[in-house]
């Protein structure tokens, strides 16, 4: 069979790859320590999954509006309004199967061939290929792990060119956790008015925020700002809510329409009842993400102990996500050939670097019990060691 030229561009998706061989182990019997999950380990609150069977109850069943239920829509302008200072209504929400989604639909409505992409790396791996499937151009920006791998505005406004169409920025980041501060928003935000960029600001982590670290949304520096912003944000891990695919973004009503025109002839709106759902987790206490986040916060710092007493590796505080990103070039391995030989010979599955364009690392999440995590860095003890450091 031929199948489209797109799809060789693709990269499989090395997270799945590892995940997959770390689940059939332990589907086996063999005691694997999973630091791979990109998903908060807490069942979804109860509040929440209530107003879906309720709404299942009351015949939420039927096909929606494409762009979201109307009730959702507006709940989450007011979120953005109460809590981000963005000022947004209903119509410039649409909401879709997730953050992925939300980002993946942006792509195919924004970007011609050529049109260029800038991305902070260590990124999330999915950004370059949904660039890619939509015919643009990803150009990376490296990043250091002694500038908690946050791109400078001088670095973005080197790498402007006249195709350059988007920034993408995502504090906190997956993989690094790094969240900016406040000025360093300010600062990237001058640039991308100055440059007259358009900036999507992914903020899936923004509630998981540690020592006191806080979250800007680049769109409420300023009205300039403001109008060159996209907002992708969704219920997956502030409320434990992955499997759900609830997700959104908001921006200039133009962007919006365009997004629902292509999702109206591609998934439809998303699961009406989860929805109602999702409706719930905005309106309802807020006390179940803090419980949650105190316990990431427990765990990322009796992992971070552990890790940075080992010779040959080391990683910076992250102040959010649930995720270290563990700089092992001490090692002399590459970061597929780590993750491989620690799964083989001790059980503990991480994911390496170069999915998220950094070799020279691995990503360890913590979004999983205390015990395990404190038998896996026994294990990743052990394994560095044989490494002369
Ligand atoms: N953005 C980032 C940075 C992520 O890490 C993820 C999930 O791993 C997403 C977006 C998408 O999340 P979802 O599609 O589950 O809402």
């Amino acid at each position: 069979m031929k199948l489209a030229a797109r799809v060789a561009q693709v990269t499989p998706s090395l997270t799945l790859a590892i995940s997959a061989k770390a689940k059939a182990m332990k589907a086996e019997g063999i005691d694997v320590c999973r630091f791979t999950a990109g998903e908060p380990d807490f069942d979804t609150p109860s509040h929440i999954k209530e107003a879906a069977q309720r709404a299942l109850e009351e015949g939420k069943t039927k096909y929606g509006p494409a762009a979201g239920e109307p009730q959702l829509r507006e709940a989450v302008a007011q979120k953005l309004q109460r809590k981000n200072h963005l000022n947004y209504e209903a119509e410039n929400v649409i909401v879709t199967n997730g953050g992925k989604h939300s980002l993946f639909n942006l792509m195919q409505a924004l970007l011609d061939p050529g049109d260029e992409v800038i991305i902070p790396a260590p990124y999330w791996l999915s950004y370059p290929e949904m660039v890619k499937l939509a015919g643009g151009k990803s150009v990376m920006v490296a990043t250091a792990a002694e500038r908690d791998y946050k791109i400078t505005p001088a670095q973005l406004r080197e790498r402007i060119t006249p195709q350059t169409k988007l920034l993408i920025l995502n504090s906190p980041s997956n993989p690094t956790g790094a969240v900016y501060t406040p000025e360093e928003i300010r600062a990237l935000a001058e640039v991308v008015v100055e440059k007259d960029l358009l900036v999507v600001s992914d903020e899936i982590y923004e509630n998981i925020l540690y020592d006191g670290a806080q979250h800007l949304s680049i769109g409420a520096v300023s009205s300039e700002v403001f109008e060159r912003t996209i907002v992708s944000n969704g219920f997956a891990k502030s409320f434990a809510m992955t499997g759900w695919r609830v997700g959104y973004i908001a921006a200039p009503v133009e962007l919006i329409k365009a997004m629902t025109a292509i999702q109206s002839h591609s998934t439809s709106n998303v699961c009406t009842f989860a929805q109602y759902g999702a409706i719930a987790a905005l309106e309802g206490s807020f006390d179940c993400v803090e419980e949650m986040r105190q316990a990431f916060a427990q765990r990322r710092q009796v992992m971070l102990e552990r890790l940075n007493a080992i010779p040959g590796v080391s990683c910076p505080q992250p102040n959010g996500a649930f995720y270290l990103f563990v700089d092992i070039s001490k090692t002399g391995l590459a970061s597929l050939d780590f993750c491989n030989a620690l799964l083989d010979t001790q059980q503990v599955a991480a994911i390496p670097g170069i999915a998220f364009g950094a070799d020279n690392c691995v990503r360890l999440s913590y979004a999983t019990d205390l015990t395990s995590i404190e038998k896996g860095m026994e294990r990743l003890e052990k394994f560095v060691m044989q490494y002369g450091n």
